[in-house]
């Protein structure tokens, strides 16, 4: 499209904006062409494929992408089961489990020290029960997903717990919570097959718009998946929108702002990519003027949560957001910490993160793109193109 435009206006004026990239079929057709390149996990092949896609979109924009790569130790997931008696249940690691062969201990149903704690999902988050496990003192954990899908299929969130921990963690579905919960105080044994893939180098891949003047603003999303799903709106989403951003901004006219496209891996388990990347570009973070994350952006279910550190600006997205018809929004008094912002807030740059986050796929097998509406996906990329725009002084 770009050197189509420069051919026909025969110089190189800047080329006016021409295409509206912001449409819910480009936003499908960009998702798409992530989640079809298979599951996207660290240390396979999937996230090299992920990566030469997410440069191939950024290039139909017309940008150049680069490759910025970072080493480091991946924790694989694999099979795994927990056996009571004679009977055997089938679970997901939750990372970074260890492999364990045959590991005995007794099933608490109290969370007493030494033994494997049974946590339930309507009583918590992954991340916070895993750290109760592992600094009090219990021997394994095991965390059942009470919710059902919307057919009453189970549903099992895997996740990731504090990396170089060891503690053996597993997920499992209701049905299987249930069931342990009334076998509790009897030996339970922990088959769980992981795996490090030690000094592996992945990829963070970077595009970047010139503006008027040397001052950063970043736009980031990770595209790396958890485990076998599609990861779709948890982040092939984001990273659509990500690309779709960089081709309005590249056909437009000039931004004020350098603008930096970063499009990471290794989130999953721990920011591992935008903290790399940071660490890399410290000093030009340091002037960044606005960190915008692209993560969780529209799931099938929860308010449309907006979280800005200029209240100002959380008032700016909260108004395009119900101009965009999006009902249920939540301001949120804080900017949260859990995706690629982070290391970037971390230098004192100024953050805006959107999304639906409290949605029963998250993490689960069933991210897929037909819990997606694409329409109102994207009225949520729209609002936040707006405040982008006007930072970005191209609206
Ligand atoms: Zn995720």
């Amino acid at each position: 499209m770009w050197l189509f435009a420069l051919l026909a206006c025969g110089s190189e004026d800047p080329v006016q904006a021409d295409i509206d990239f912001l449409t819910a079929d480009r936003l499908e057709e960009a998702t798409l062409r992530l989640t079809e390149v298979g599951p996207r996990i660290p240390g396979t092949p999937g996230e090299e494929a992920a990566a030469g896609e997410v440069e191939a979109m950024f290039r139909d924009g017309g940008l150049t992408a680069t490759r910025a790569p970072f080493q480091w130790d991946v924790w694989m997931t694999g099979p795994a089961t927990i056996t009571v008696g004679d009977r055997v249940f089938s679970a997901e690691p939750i990372g970074p489990s260890r492999s364990v062969s045959n590991f005995q201990t007794a099933l608490s149903s109290e969370g007493a020290s030494g033994e494997a704690a049974l946590w339930f999902s309507s009583d918590g988050g992954l991340f916070g029960q895993y750290l109760s496990s592992m600094f009090g003192g219990s021997s394994a954990m095991i965390r059942s997903t009470d919710v059902l899908d919307y057919d009453g299929g189970q549903l099992v969130e895997a996740g990731y717990g504090l990396s170089g921990n060891s503690l053996p963690a597993v997920a499992v579905d209701q049905e299987t919570g249930l069931a342990l919960a009334a076998l509790a105080g009897e030996k339970v044994t922990f088959n769980i097959d992981t795996s490090i893939v030690p000094d592996h180098i992945s990829y963070n891949v970077v595009a970047k718009v010139e503006g008027e003047i040397d001052v950063p603003v970043f736009v980031v999303g990770h595209y790396d998946s958890l485990h076998l799903s599609e990861s779709a709106y948890d982040n092939a989403l984001g990273v659509a929108a990500m690309t779709l951003f960089a081709s309005q901004v590249q056909q437009g006219k000039k931004p004020r702002y350098d603008v930096y496209f970063i499009a990471t891996s290794g989130l999953e388990q721990g920011l591992v990519g935008s903290q790399a990347w940071v660490e890399q570009n410290a000093a030009l973070v340091d002037s960044g003027h606005l960190v915008l994350a692209l993560d969780g952006l529209w799931s099938s279910e929860g308010p449309f949560f907006v979280e800005a550190s200029d209240p100002e600006m959380r008032k700016r997205v909260v108004t395009a957001a119900q101009e965009e018809g999006i009902v249920d929004v939540v301001e949120e008094p804080s900017v949260r910490l859990g995706s690629d912002h982070a290391p970037f807030m971390g230098h004192g740059v100024p953050a805006l993160i959107c999304g639906r986050w409290e949605d029963r796929h998250y993490h689960t097998a069933n991210d897929t793109v037909e819990y997606i509406d694409f329409e109102m996906a994207a009225a949520a990329m729209r609002s936040q193109w707006k405040i982008l725009a006007e930072e970005l002084e191209i609206d």
